[in-house]
């Protein structure tokens, strides 16, 4: 468990760790290179670096919280990676369901895997499941995400690294949308950005605006028409 300095959650909470890239947003995985460094730095749940890796212990961690809290689950990792086991998933799910103090926002590329076990996990209010979208060629992650039994349905649109032009939104509760940082960051368009901001408006649909990113994410802030969104699903604590 640890605070997160990212805009959209309180915290990260990863009962598995490592992955391996499936599509052109994870060019420059920030899991990927903090792994390494955690590795490097000695620390025991990082000793394999980026493999898979399920980490049960960590499945008591929620339970230990004193008040409610907004949880990315897996900043590290992607649940629904095939190397992580159906029981396992089980397990995570388990303790997301039985903490309905706790927002758990799950986020995958992996929505095929994701639609293929949906009927095998149970989908409390508290678990907001989501998928990544870079660019046209993974919109169908969407499709996926659409069809399964999750409550609170959402997008994180991050890095975006291309136009995402008449989005099917029925059935999505939250859009996120973000462009890369760091040194080789590749550009994000700002008619992409404010299309899909357009898209959401007219939809009705919850929009956040993580940040331009670049080389300099702090200096590039993340203000967007003159203003900062950060719209949320509605948060319904027990
Ligand atoms: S799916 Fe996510 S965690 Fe896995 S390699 Fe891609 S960006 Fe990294």
């Amino acid at each position: 468990m640890a605070n997160s300095s990212i805009e959209w959650t309180e915290m990260t909470w990863n009962p598995t760790t490592g992955c391996t890239k499936i599509s052109a947003g994870c060019k420059y995985c920030y899991a990927e290179v903090m792994s390494r460094r955690l590795k490097g730095m000695g620390q025991e749940k990082y000793k394999d670096g980026f493999k898979i890796k399920m980490h049960p212990d960590a499945l008591n961690i929620p339970y230990t919280w004193k008040n409610s809290k907004i949880v990315f689950v897996n900043s590290m990792s992607d649940l629904f990676h095939k190397g992580i086991t159906l029981e396992f998933i089980q397990k995570v799910f388990h303790v997301m369901n039985d903490n309905p103090q706790h927002v758990f926002q799950v986020l995958t590329k992996r929505a095929d895997r994701l639609l293929e076990l949906h009927k095998k996990l149970k989908w409390t209010h508290n678990i907001w499941m989501g998928v990544s979208v870079e660019n046209e060629l993974v919109k169908s992650r969407i499709d996926f995400l659409r069809k399964t039994n999750a409550k609170v349905k959402f997008l994180s649109l991050e890095p975006l690294i291309g136009p995402l032009p008449k989005l099917n939104l029925d059935n999505i509760d939250w859009v996120i949308v973000g462009g890369e940082s760091g040194a080789k960051a590749r550009p994000m368009d700002v008619e992409w950005v404010l299309d899909i901001q357009e898209q959401c408006e007219r939809a009705d649909i919850a929009f956040f605006f993580k940040q331009w990113g670049g080389r300099n994410k702090k200096a590039n802030g993340r203000i967007l028409n003159g203003k900062v969104y950060d719209e949320m699903p509605p948060i319904d604590f027990l």
